[in-house]
């Protein structure tokens, strides 16, 4: 019978899912995804968690209480580094003891540590280690690898032209069309963790409500590493971490390229990373281009009505902009929108 692994549905998920699910399913595991994030799952997640974490964590535990009773192994990789001389957030590091202190009654664990802050050469090893859970054969591990990597870069390949099919929907939902608006499309950048952007639950459907607002939405992701990499390479500061890395790199090219209509920047309450990153990256915008930009903070408490009302306000700000960008007063110059307090 095959043996049934657990991914929850959070953090990394959002970024590598095609990678993992392919790889498992090649060793001829049973897949099971934690159920898409809603009210239960979060309510679990808060109650099983500390205090301190951010609410990514907190769902994460949710997504692992979700699955862990239907299943023979959850895995659950300790995350230190995915690129060459960087690091991801440090909770990702103690995660699996995070969950097995908070948590009862788990099945066993894949902990294997993902590092790749030397040098990739660990990769062979790192393979061996998650795949001996289902299999001995070695040389299946490396097939099913080379496969779950062409997924994997078909999957990256969708998202750099602007698709999104983690989010099981039409690709070319979240380019929508004019529909015969008034007003041409908007272009917003979302920017955030991947697993705030790819988390409807989470961001309150936030891509919903700018695609029923005829905008175009652009995330980090659709930006090629290549190219964010390149305006880092000129910025005062490499950072440790590569959310951080990822974000300013995007943020810079997007105030080189000009063409951008917003930008929306989506952090979590209690997050070490977002409270620099944002920083630098909205005094950077308003310093350096007149691009609005609105930064959103999600808490557990979902404070939906003040959440909406400030995405609109933004909106509307922006169909103004684009409305009234040749009206001059008769009374002097109308105050740039830019200049508003978003
Ligand atoms: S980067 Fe921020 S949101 Fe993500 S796990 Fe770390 S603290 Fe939480």
């Amino acid at each position: 019978m095959a043996i049934k692994v657990g991914i929850p549905r959070a953090l990394l998920y959002y970024a590598y899912s095609p990678l993992w699910v392919t790889y498992f399913k090649e060793l001829d595991a049973e897949v099971m995804i934690s159920s898409k994030t809603n009210k239960k799952i979060l309510d679990e997640g808060i109650s099983t968690t500390v205090d301190e974490a951010c609410i990514p964590i907190k769902l994460f535990h949710g997504h692992v209480m979700d699955l862990k009773d239907g299943v023979d192994v959850l895995f659950i990789p300790r995350i230190t580094s995915i690129y060459f001389q960087e690091y991801i957030c440090p909770k990702f590091c103690g995660l699996p003891e995070m969950i097995q202190h908070s948590i009862e009654g788990l099945p066993p664990l894949i902990t294997t540590e993902i590092n790749f802050f030397k040098s990739q050469e660990s990769v062979k090893n790192t393979i061996y280690e998650i795949g001996s859970f289902f299999t001995k054969d070695k040389k299946k591990m490396m097939k099913a690898f080379q496969r779950a990597k062409e997924v994997y870069e078909s999957y990256r390949r969708q998202l750099q032209k602007g698709e999104i099919p983690s989010l099981g929907v039409p690709f070319h939902m979240y380019r929508a069309n004019s529909g015969g608006h008034p007003l041409r499309k908007k272009e917003i950048m979302v920017m955030g963790h991947p697993y705030n952007l790819y988390d409807s639950y989470l961001n309150m459907d936030l891509f919903s409500i700018l695609v029923s607002r005829n905008s175009q939405i652009l995330t980090p992701e659709m930006i090629k590493r290549s190219v964010t990499d390149s305006f880092m390479k000129d910025y005062k500061t490499k950072f440790y971490w590569s959310f951080a890395n990822r974000l300013i790199g995007a943020m810079l090219y997007l105030i080189e390229q000009g063409t951008i209509d917003g930008i929306i920047y989506i952090s979590t309450f209690g997050c070490g990373v977002d409270s620099v990153v944002a920083d630098i990256i909205e005094k950077t915008i308003r310093e350096k281009s007149d691009i609005p930009f609105l930064l959103l903070t999600i808490d557990e408490h979902r404070g939906e009505a003040g959440f909406y009302t400030r995405v609109e306000a933004f909106m509307d700000m922006l169909e103004w902009r684009v409305k009234d960008e040749n009206y001059v007063s008769p009374y002097g110059q109308p105050v740039h929108p830019s200049k508003s307090c978003f």
